[in-house]
């Protein structure tokens, strides 16, 4: 059943999936919806690329989500963060053959857009999400589309982002001419959303929000190539000339991540990791020579340089282009560090296939 669907949600995972420059380890999710109640959405912990018709993803009654954000009232002192998450894993609906998951943790939004939904962290749109003058970057570049484009003040993930996207879109709504529909969201500190009814047009609108910042930037030259080689059992080199060069060329200490937190997925997957000068962490790197040995699995060490290029080349071309970088708050950051759902996430993060 529903298997033109699911080989659409095959495909338009993959199309973002493998680009590094899109996707970084377990980072970004997809979604289809296959009738009026129910939607296939990314398994937690699973890599864009991994998903299958057959797997990667759970099926959940995206109706019933819907409702609970149309309706929720939160004028109540209750913890809405839990109450939703239960509400999501309540409405996971069983499929036979299809591994028991847990659902994505971004599954809320997902049940607020368009048939299909493409959210991915690429470098490209993170350059306007992590600048500071990222809102009116956005506006510039985008302003001649004849799609609707919103701008998402950074929020703590989970049930507080689905709502604020969902109060976005009706505002938009509102205030727009008729017939133009939010298809492409920008979410300050985090990333990119795409949305149509269309698997072909959700790719390339995707692609087109990329390229459209390419554009406005003069970026020209291709994404830097990652290399890795294993030196021993859980013990890899970085071959990354780009990062190499970068370490050699710019001061480097502990503290490297701590400065400029970009993005959620900076802390769940570097932050805590780094060993600068010593061979006593997952990730040392040595401040003379640039040289990157991890000591860890090959997955995580796989997911670990891609959102390491991912983060430095962020910082690099901001620096470039003379824009200025802009850090998620102490309190941002707690929130995710004891988040249950990132913590989960993190737990995946060593067994997952490459
Ligand atoms: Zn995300």
């Amino acid at each position: 059943m529903y298997n033109k669907e699911l080989k659409n949600f095959e495909y338009i995972s993959k199309e973002v999936g493998l680009p590094i420059e899109y996707t970084q380890g377990g980072g970004g999710n997809t979604s289809v919806k296959l009738n009026d109640e129910l939607m296939a959405v990314k398994a937690s912990g699973y890599k864009l690329k991994q998903i299958t018709s057959e797997e990667g993803y759970v099926v959940v009654n995206y109706k019933n989500i819907l409702d609970y954000y149309m309706q929720v009232d939160i004028s109540q002192e209750k913890d809405y963060e839990k109450e939703s998450a239960e509400m999501v894993k309540a409405n996971i609906v069983e499929v036979e053959g299809l591994k028991k998951l847990r659902p994505s943790v971004e599954a809320g939004f997902h049940s607020l857009l368009k048939k299909y939904v493409i959210h991915t962290h690429p470098v490209y749109a993170n350059l306007v999400c992590c600048a500071h003058n990222g809102k009116e970057l956005m506006d510039e570049i985008f302003s001649n589309e004849d799609f609707g484009v919103v701008w998402i003040p950074y929020i703590d993930p989970g049930f507080s982002l689905t709502l604020r996207i969902k109060e976005a879109l009706e505002k938009y709504e509102k205030e727009t001419e008729q017939g133009k529909k939010v298809q492409v969201i920008l979410m300050e500190n985090h990333g990119l959303i795409a949305t149509t009814d269309d698997p072909k047009e959700c790719v390339a609108l995707h692609e087109k929000a990329n390229e459209l910042i390419k554009e406005h930037f003069g970026i020209k030259e291709l994404y830097p190539q990652m290399q890795l080689s294993k030196v021993e059992e859980n013990k890899y080199a970085s071959r990354t000339e780009y990062l190499i060069d970068y370490f050699k060329s710019h001061k480097i200490d502990n503290e490297f991540f701590d400065r400029i937190v970009l993005y959620p997925d900076q802390l769940v997957y570097l932050n805590g990791s780094l060993s600068v000068d010593g061979m006593d962490n997952k990730l040392n790197i040595n401040s003379q020579t640039g040289e990157i040995v991890y000591l860890t699995t090959e997955s995580e060490v796989q997911t670990m340089e891609e959102s390491m290029l991912a983060y430095v080349y962020i910082i690099d071309q901001m620096e470039k282009l003379g824009l200025s970088p802009k850090s998620m708050k102490q309190t941002e950051i707690n929130f995710i560090t004891n988040w249950e759902g990132e913590k989960y996430r993190k737990s995946l993060v060593k067994n997952l296939e490459k």
